[in-house]
């Protein structure tokens, strides 16, 4: 009798090492390179230009005038990069980081410049 051909594929992957990725046992399959993942905001670096809270689609990006730095809520981002691209000082940076779920639209892990950090560096700047 003749083994029809998917009987046939089906026999042999029967011996042959499962393909799967056991995550979270295992570790995620490695990002390529170029891949966009959570943005990273270098404080330090930013000149407040404001040219990221232009090109952002998602109104992720807010100007916060007292200290001339901007405060990312990043529950709103679309991960398209176009802040990482107009940003004159390399201040904003894509990582690889993409385990990103949480019950808290407000979760810290998704805001760059929180509230405290704001009020402390207009605290600094009004005891200089
Ligand atoms: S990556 Fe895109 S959506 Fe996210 S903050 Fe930058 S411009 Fe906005
Ligand atoms: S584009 Fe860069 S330097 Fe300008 S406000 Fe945004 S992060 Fe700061």
């Amino acid at each position: 009798m003749k083994i029809p051909p998917t009987l046939s594929t089906v026999l042999s992957n029967l011996f042959k090492k499962p393909a799967t990725n056991m995550f979270p046992k295992t570790e995620p399959v490695p990002t390529p390179e170029g891949f966009r993942g959570k943005l990273v905001y270098d404080v330090d670096k930013c000149i407040g230009c404001k040219l990221c809270v232009t090109v952002c689609p998602a109104g992720v990006i807010e100007f916060v005038p007292e200290i001339k730095k901007v405060t990312f809520w990043l529950g709103r981002c679309v991960f398209c990069a176009q802040c990482v691209d107009v940003c004159p000082v390399n201040a904003l940076e894509m990582s690889k980081e993409f385990l990103l779920a949480t019950y808290d639209k407000y979760d810290d892990n998704l805001r760059w410049l929180k509230n405290e950090e704001i009020e402390e560096m207009i605290e600094a700047q009004k005891s200089k």
